[in-house]
């Protein structure tokens, strides 16, 4: 069986995590996190970053962080992962939902100038398999309309934008350190905030609400109750982990990469052939190999292929629901016409990718794929 995903260890977790337990300091913020949070912000330029238990808690933060309130819109795209939604609807925001763009994924930034109203609070994106979107656009579009700009970036750890780390963009920004990312400690995220005015709260309401990161450091006697917050960081056996990780970045990220390019080399026939289609990634967009994906011409073929697929022992997966026509999303709102979210909801399927995944297995994978499609037989007649 080739699974969707296999998490990768470096071999140095069991180490670390042996040191954060012997030395009897396991609660958050301690050398592990510390040296995490060096990392990202001597690697990437992030001006601040905390570590929060999930993507989910650091979208979370940011909500408070904006003081969304109920009557305030945020815009999200439609195409991705509940959360992305979920921090704002907590904080009793109406969240107006985006289209895709017709090139990929990522959200429809020329639709975007008519979902703005008066009570628009922020624009949060998606960099979709790590694949920035129009960031000089929206940089634009959001100065102009004093909103915040907001990276959901739990698929764009080491991804850039003409040169630049994707998460150091918004005024906020949040990753993901799940087991499905590129770079893991099980469950994990990361909050990034690039204006200075946001750092002295982000710590407070990162401890419960309490100054403790202040008194750690020695600035203050005692610590105690100063904003609404919760608990939002990890412990040392999480930091330590991931920064196990974050030791063998670089060697993750270029054997994803190479697994990623064999399958592009190998799919390129079939997709220029019309068979199934690709998307096109923007040249000043440098992406870190998180999905390999495809689209099928429509639904039906996508559900034959992933069945195909699965009967030749290989899982592939289809993606988001679209949130516009979530369940609990209609329950108070009216259905809506997002047609690129819906196609590639459709269309798209992503192939197995991770660290240990033979180049052997991709070619077998994309034989399987071929296979389907009868594409060599095409040829031959
Ligand atoms: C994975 C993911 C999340 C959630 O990440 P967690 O760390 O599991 O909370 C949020 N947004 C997107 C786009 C994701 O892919």
């Amino acid at each position: 069986m080739i699974t969707f995903n296999k998490p990768f260890f470096v071999g140095t977790e069991s180490k670390y995590i042996e040191e954060a337990v012997s030395s009897l300091k396991i609660s958050g913020n301690g050398t592990f996190t510390q040296k995490c949070h060096r990392f990202f912000e001597e690697k990437y330029g992030f001006l601040k970053v905390l570590l929060t238990t999930s993507c989910t808690t650091a979208l979370e933060m940011i909500a408070l962080l904006m003081d969304i309130k109920p009557g305030d819109e945020v815009i999200v795209p439609s195409f991705t992962f509940v959360s992305t939604a979920n921090a704002f609807v907590l904080r009793g925001a109406k969240v107006v939902f985006a289209d895709s763009s017709r090139d990929n994924p990522n959200i429809d930034v020329s639709q975007l100038e008519a979902l703005i109203s008066t009570k628009t609070k922020a624009i949060v994106v998606v960099h979709y398999a790590g694949v920035a979107c129009d960031m000089d656009a929206l940089l634009e579009l959001t100065h102009k309309h004093k909103l915040y700009l907001v990276e959901d970036a739990a698929h764009a750890i080491d991804s850039f934008y003409n040169g630049k780390a994707l998460g150091s963009f918004g005024h906020f920004a949040a990753f993901s350190f799940h087991e499905t990312k590129n770079i893991s400690s099980g469950e994990g995220g990361m909050l990034v905030i690039n204006d200075p005015k946001f750092f002295a709260r982000a710590e407070v309401i990162w401890e419960k609400g309490t100054n403790r990161a202040s008194f750690l450091r020695g600035e203050v006697s005692k610590y105690e109750w100063m904003d609404v917050g919760s608990s939002f960081l990890p412990s040392e056996i999480t930091a330590a982990l991931l920064f196990s990780q974050l030791e063998h970045l670089n060697d993750i990220q270029s054997k994803r990469m190479n697994v990623w390019k064999t399958y592009s080399t190998l799919m390129q026939p079939l997709i220029a052939a019309g068979f199934m289609s690709s998307c096109s990634i923007p040249e000043n967009a440098g992406h870190n190999a998180h999905l390999f994906y495809a689209l099928c011409k429509n639904f039906e073929e996508r559900e034959m292929l992933l069945k195909h697929l699965a009967h030749h022992n290989i899982q592939a997966l289809s993606h988001y629901l679209p949130l516009h026509q979530a369940p609990y999303h209609l329950k108070n709102s009216k259905p809506e016409n997002l047609t690129e979210a819906v196609r590639y909801a459709n269309c798209i399927i992503r192939f197995p990718l991770y660290f240990e995944l033979s180049m052997d297995k991709v070619s077998q994978i994309v034989a399987c794929v071929k296979e389907f499609y009868n594409f060599e037989k095409t040829l031959s007649t």
